[in-house]
């Protein structure tokens, strides 16, 4: 994942970037300023809002409070990923697969597993099998409140369970990584919020919101939703934003 942000630094820059929490969005005579919580001000001619729902919308308040209100109806639900790595020889099952999604009829604690290493090249060593399960979501937040220790035990159980993982095998790898308020969730009459939203947006020059609150949650729909920001903006002064015409990463 971080190939995706360090290519976009690198075409657009490092320098010309600027990181730190935004604690305000306001209009200006000219454009937009946005302010940072060490007190840094930056002006320019238009803005993105490309945080999760629950922080855009004490950043959109003062720019519009419909828009400030409708964020604030998009709930988001915590989750937590936890790769765990075992030794081969406790893994006697079939390894030729990506993936496993739960539905809710199965009722497991467990949401996902991912098969990292056979999805991915290089992710472990050879002797090792690299496995990644996903907890959380909006039905079983309760989880979100265990310890570490109690989320790794609970996912090898289920690993033992789903997978046929040897019942005394321990992970030689493990580490729970938690997205608080970072899953979007698209409840009934998401898509005519989302529809005010961008009307609402549109009609404010310079101003656009983006990410994976709107119109899907998947990296792509990501990518999608980042460049219908831009080409709306762009097209605010009359440019086009080709297929080809983002800039190429720069070599190290
Ligand atoms: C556990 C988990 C697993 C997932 N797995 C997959 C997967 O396998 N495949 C897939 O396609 N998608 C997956 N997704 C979904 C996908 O990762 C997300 O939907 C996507 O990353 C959201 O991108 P985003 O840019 O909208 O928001 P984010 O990536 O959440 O970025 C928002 C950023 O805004 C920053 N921010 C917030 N407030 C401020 C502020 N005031 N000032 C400055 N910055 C601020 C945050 O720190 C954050 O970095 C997964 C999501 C989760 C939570």
């Amino acid at each position: 994942m971080q190939a995706l942000p360090d290519a976009m630094a690198a075409a657009v820059g490092p320098e010309r970037i600027v990181s730190g929490e935004v604690t305000a969005v306001a209009r200006t005579d000219g454009g937009w300023r946005v302010t940072l919580a060490d007190d840094t001000v930056i002006d320019g001619d238009a803005v993105i809002v490309a945080t999760e729902a629950w922080a855009a919308e004490p950043l959109a308040r003062g720019v519009d409070e419909r828009i400030a209100d409708l964020l604030a109806q998009i709930p988001c639900s915590s989750s937590a990923v936890v790769p765990m790595a075992f030794r081969a020889e406790d893994c006697p099952f079939d390894t030729k697969w990506f993936g496993i999604l739960s539905p809710v009829i199965e009722d497991r604690p467990l949401l996902a597993v991912t098969l990292s290493s056979s999805k991915w090249p290089d992710r472990a060593p050879a002797g090792r099998v690299l496995l990644r399960g996903f907890v959380g979501g909006p039905r079983n937040q309760g989880v979100m409140e265990r310890s570490d220790e109690e989320i790794i035990e609970m996912i090898r159980r289920q690993f033992v369970d789903l997978l046929g993982i040897r019942a005394d095998a321990q992970p030689v790898f493990a580490k729970v990584y938690r997205w608080t308020g970072g899953m979007p969730q698209y409840t009934l009459g998401h898509l005519d919020r989302v529809d005010e939203l961008e009307r609402r947006a549109a009609a404010i020059p310079g101003f656009a919101l983006a990410g994976g609150a709107y119109r899907g949650v998947g990296i792509p729909n990501c990518i999608e939703g980042g460049e219908r920001a831009v080409s709306r903006l762009l097209g605010e002064w009359g440019i086009a934003l080709e297929e080809d015409s983002a800039p190429q990463p720069r070599t190290r």
